[in-house]
């Protein structure tokens, strides 16, 4: 899934539960569990070549990068700057950050535990097939629905 979708469940998590570690822990692997809903992120056709480690689109990211800045602004405007709050949205994300910026994955693939996770993260990414425009429809609506019940979650 987009960075957007991540890091608001991620957060919203970590402000739903009682215990921030467990809900740091808990927003963590929220990431794998969103992963399998099906989604479209714009890497689904590349992932042949993404195997290969060698071409990862990133068209996605002009719709994902300003809906995240929006979503880190209304966390700010809720919580003020709370550690716990963007150390849930920033472990959300960072499966994608460790496995998805080939220059850095090169290196975070060789580190013992991330090198799993990069497994369990392969696994759990459902990709699915069928009319690219149908993909697109569901796969931006799933993703726009757990934004929105992130936020309905938090509450305004
Ligand atoms: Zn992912």
């Amino acid at each position: 899934m987009l960075n957007s979708a991540h890091l608001i469940l991620g957060s919203a998590i970590v402000a739903e539960t009682p215990d921030p570690a467990w809900g740091i822990f808990l927003a963590f692997l929220s990431h794998y569990a969103l992963d399998f809903i099906p989604h479209y992120d714009g890497l689904e056709n590349k992932r042949e070549k993404d195997k290969e480690n060698k071409v990862i689109d990133y068209s996605m990211l002009r719709y994902d990068i300003p809906v995240a800045l929006l979503l880190i602004l209304f966390l700010y405007i809720k919580f003020g700057f709370n550690l716990f709050i963007f150390s849930g949205a920033l472990v959300a994300v960072l499966p994608d950050l460790m496995d998805n910026i080939i220059w850095w994955r090169n290196i975070s693939k060789r580190l013992f535990i991330w090198r799993w996770l990069f497994k369990i993260h392969q696994l759990t990414h459902l990709v699915f097939k069928g009319n690219i425009k149908y993909i697109k429809i569901v796969g931006i609506m799933t993703q726009v629905l757990v934004i929105v019940a992130s936020i309905l979650w938090i509450g305004f």
